[in-house]
């Protein structure tokens, strides 16, 4: 099988959420598609281990809210390369709760959103695909383009956990940017480019990866120097 082709499917990248009692939890998706007009429905594919699949599976509810193209890498990495059961991603986000669902929407680094209650769920292997009919969505004023995946992965050089539909081990994260010559983040992939720097950090470009300050982590996942390798 050709994997490659497979590359050329269009996705967006959103942050979906679901509640458990008072806990809260929410993960970077690229699976959200509308599946019907009338009746508003939506379908999500998420990984069957990921906590929010857990609190979607058992409150029947979710949200999904839509990322604009300026999102930053830091914030998408918050909620891509952390897990729910280890820190409270939502702890330093500003969201409201949905009107309909109670479940959390985000109010920075959002075009808009949709709430769900979940209709039916088919498990397929690793994943599940969870179809839900929309009772409550709404758009934002900004006048953003939302950010897609073939933008995340090109331009802004992003990659995706394993948990991932679209992550395939023989495969890696790779078919981005050339890195020769960089580090690597073991964790989540991110390249540090000399060339480029940190911006996010006012890290200059030109900064070799030795001159980095020892507190300088990860832009996206967070992780310490010590879990860099050169590529
Ligand atoms: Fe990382």
């Amino acid at each position: 099988m050709d994997r490659k082709v497979l590359h050329n499917i269009s996705y967006g990248l959103y942050i979906v959420s679901s509640i458990k009692g008072d806990k809260m939890n929410g993960c970077v998706l690229n699976s959200v598609i509308q599946t019907s007009a009338d009746p508003a429905t939506i379908t999500i594919c998420t990984n069957r281990n990921n906590l929010t699949t857990e609190f979607i599976k058992e409150g029947g509810v979710f949200t999904v809210s839509i990322l604009p193209k300026d999102t930053p890498m830091k914030f998408i990495g918050l909620f891509g390369f952390n897990s729910g059961r280890e820190i409270n991603k939502f702890k330093d986000v500003e969201y409201n709760l949905g009107e309909k669902t109670n479940v959390p929407v985000l109010k920075e680094n959002s075009l808009g959103y949709i709430e769900a209650e979940v209709r039916d769920i088919v498990e397929v292997e690793t994943h599940n695909l969870i179809i839900a009919d929309i009772v409550n969505a709404r758009s934002y004023d900004v006048d953003k383009e939302p950010l897609t995946y073939s933008y995340y992965h090109q331009v802004k050089n992003g990659k995706f956990p394993k948990s991932s539909p679209i992550y395939h081990e023989d495969e890696g994260n790779s078919g981005g940017k050339d890195v020769e010559g960089k580090y690597h983040c073991e964790i989540c992939g991110y390249i540090y480019n000399p060339d480029e720097g940190d911006p996010d950090s006012n890290i200059e470009p030109g900064t070799p990866f030795s001159e980095l300050p020892d507190d300088w982590v990860c832009p996206i996942c967070g992780a310490t120097k010590d879990k860099f390798s050169k590529v």
